[in-house]
């Protein structure tokens, strides 16, 4: 595994209301974890102002996608310095849902890692191949393709965690086993030793996302290169998204 901290993210996806959101975070801050554990919490544009003036700083927060450049005439958009202006440290870039609903490129998502990260932000950045890849033996070549993106436009992975996430396990309730991650995770760890350096694959936490509930998150983590988690659905429950930030004690 990575020789850093354990990391579990909350994906809120685009759920919430002011109501459910200030309900959440009260529940967040009366929630236990390890202080070697760290915990990110991924609300929509719309709460972040909120939950960065509310929530209790053993918390970090993330946006779930930035633009690719700077603040501008981009309608819409939020640049990544205007997310450190509100306080937060964090985006998740690449996500499947963004991939696949809004065709966003490996090259995209290449392009807005390097932006985000040399404007001060720290990325969350997803892979992972669909059900159809997975079975038709291109799940590598997909992986590989989403690294590359990445790989070929930054140099300093320091700020980076990549968070693995079968399409086919994200809101399925269909989880991998925990040996078809560290499966995955291993490989990735190889590629990064590879084609970076022994360094960042020894530094990078992968994590992995995909239907991780307070059931099976003890299991996950105790495989050897899972180093946390992605949670979606789960991350919305406080007691259930406090066992899983539990997992690996
Ligand atoms: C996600 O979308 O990042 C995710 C892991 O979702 P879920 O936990 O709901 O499968």
């Amino acid at each position: 595994g990575s020789s850093g901290n354990f990391f579990v993210g909350g994906n809120w996806k685009s759920n919430g209301s002011k109501d459910s959101v200030s309900k959440l975070v009260k529940d967040l801050n009366s929630s236990k974890f390890p202080s070697d554990v760290d915990v990110i919490v991924a609300p929509t544009f719309l709460h972040l102002p909120y939950v960065v003036d509310n929530i209790d700083p053993r918390y970090q927060v993330s946006a779930q996608n930035c633009w690719v450049g700077k603040a501008g005439a981009y309608t819409g958009e939020i640049a990544p310095e205007q997310l450190l202006d509100l306080g937060l440290q964090w985006v998740i870039l690449g996500h499947s849902e963004r991939r696949s609903l809004l065709k966003e490129s490996n090259e995209f998502v290449g392009e807005k890692t390097a932006n985000a990260l040399a404007q001060g932000l720290k990325v969350i950045a997803c892979i992972g191949e669909t059900l159809e890849q997975r079975e038709s033996d291109q799940i590598y070549d997909v992986l590989d393709g989403q690294l590359s993106g990445i790989a070929d436009r930054i140099a300093d992975w320091e700020n980076v965690v990549v968070a693995y996430e079968p399409v086919w396990a994200i809101g399925t309730g269909k989880v991998a086993t925990p040996d078809q991650a560290q499966e995955v995770h291993a490989y990735i760890r190889k590629w990064l030793s590879e084609k970076v350096s022994s360094k960042v694959a020894g530094a990078t936490r992968i994590i992995y996302g995909g239907s991780v509930n307070d059931k099976n998150s003890a299991e996950l983590a105790g495989k050897e290169d899972v180093d946390g988690f992605l949670v979606g659905g789960a991350s919305l429950q406080a007691a259930s998204f406090a066992t899983i930030c539990n997992a690996n004690a």
